[in-house]
């Protein structure tokens, strides 16, 4: 970059920073509160802002918005009860978009107060795996701004450069459908379309990781302290795989059902609710609504928890809800109607149709139905279209 396009960045920079600061002077209207929405503020500075600076008008736009979003959180925390003085903007940035900057591969076209500029970018050279490699070359991904940050120590400009995928996030689906899930130590879990994934891989691994440790420990080596730190990764990446696995087949199986919603019970204080359930345990049921819920919304669908008061004593036949519904840890057996099933897949429909009730009592609109895997039961317990079970999946039919 040349001298003469430098000094141009840094009296840019000097005129983003005083509009910025502008915007916050004039913020307080004359009834003593601060305006916040962006709107009003762009009427109350706008023009004074272009006839005092030479900045683009975008940048002039982007210093408002700058500035309306830190008085947001200053406001925020008056109102929480805190002290707070108002924003002032004293350190060299400014803020690009796709209007005043144009960014290409291996160079940026950057708006200044007097024309564009061209900054080509200096890059790594392994580009291997960087986060350029991976974002600012790929197709994948679309280039929405940049900030330009001038670093006094090395007398050098950085461009901190924002992508997203360029594919949008899909469109929210809003059939109504929920798919129920039961987390538990037994069954890992288990959904209102009947799939079970089971615990016993989970357990066999923490057994045998167990073992290791403790024959470390027995031998207790120089390096024990070490290898048992080695143990705990290997074992955290093996469950993280199959915690990946499940979640896969659960948002897989979402899909399938054509739902627009998955429902979890609370993950809060879950181990106290659940006998035999240790860290680990909601550790890794922690991590696998993490895995369904991000892996979920790609799908275009929703993830949302619930209240689990009950859901593994009352019935999902007829809401019957008695603690003697459960003669044993596997079996639910409703006390008044006879209904009997597994008790994880009880839940996992009772779960679905709390989602169901919140939605319907509430907010309105949103899920109209439990996907079950011999049917569909709308809120009022009414079947409807049957769908297929899946193959090499809990088989029980009976129940509605
Ligand atoms: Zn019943």
């Amino acid at each position: 970059m040349s001298e003469s396009d430098a000094d141009l960045l840094h009296e840019t920079i000097r005129q983003f920073r005083w509009a910025a600061n502008y915007v916050v002077l004039n913020a307080r209207n004359d009834d003593g509160y601060v305006e916040t929405r962006k709107g009003k503020l762009n009427s109350q500075t706008y023009d004074n802002v272009r006839s005092e600076t030479e900045l683009h008008s975008n940048l002039v736009q982007a210093a408002r918005s700058r500035a309306a979003d830190a008085l947001k959180s200053v406001v925020a925390k008056w109102k929480r009860g805190k002290n707070a003085s108002l924003p002032y903007f004293s350190s060299p940035f400014l803020e690009y978009d796709q209007r005043s900057a144009t960014f290409h591969d291996d160079h940026a076209s950057l708006s200044t107060v007097d024309g564009r500029i061209t900054a080509d970018y200096v890059l790594p050279d392994d580009e291997r795996k960087t986060p350029h490699s991976e974002y600012l070359f790929s197709d994948d991904y679309e280039t929405t701004g940049a900030t330009l940050h001038y670093r006094d120590a090395t007398d050098e400009f950085y461009l901190h450069v924002r992508t997203k995928a360029d594919v949008d996030a899909p469109e929210p689906r809003e059939n109504g459908t929920v798919l129920g899930v039961d987390l538990g130590v037994e069954n890992i879990a288990v959904t209102s379309t009947g799939v079970f994934w089971s615990a016993s891989e989970f357990d066999h691994w923490h057994r045998e990781y167990e073992k290791r440790r403790a024959s470390l420990q027995q031998c207790g080596s120089r390096d024990a302290h070490e290898n048992m730190q080695a143990v705990g990764l290997k074992e955290t990446g093996r469950f993280e795989q199959l915690l990946h696995r499940v979640s896969n087949e659960l948002v897989e199986e979402a899909d399938e059902n054509g739902c627009s919603h998955i429902a979890f019970e609370e993950l809060t204080d879950i181990r106290d609710r659940m006998p035999g359930a240790k860290r680990l345990h909601a550790w890794a049921f922690r991590r696998l609504f993490s895995y369904v819920e991000y892996k979920a919304e790609e799908r275009g669908i929703s993830v949302q928890q619930v209240n689990p008061a009950n859901t593994s004593r009352r019935c999902s036949s007829c809401g019957f809800t008695h603690e003697d519904n459960r003669p044993s840890q596997d079996t639910f057996e409703c006390l008044k109607c006879s209904y009997a099933n597994h008790a994880d897949y009880n839940a996992a429909k009772n779960i679905g149709y709390r989602l169901l009730g919140k939605q319907t009592a509430g907010e309105g609109g949103a899920p109209v139905g439990v996907r079950l895997n011999t049917g569909m039961m709308n809120a009022n317990g009414v079947k409807a279209v049957p769908t297929l079970v899946r193959a090499g999946v809990h088989g029980e039919c009976h129940g509605l």
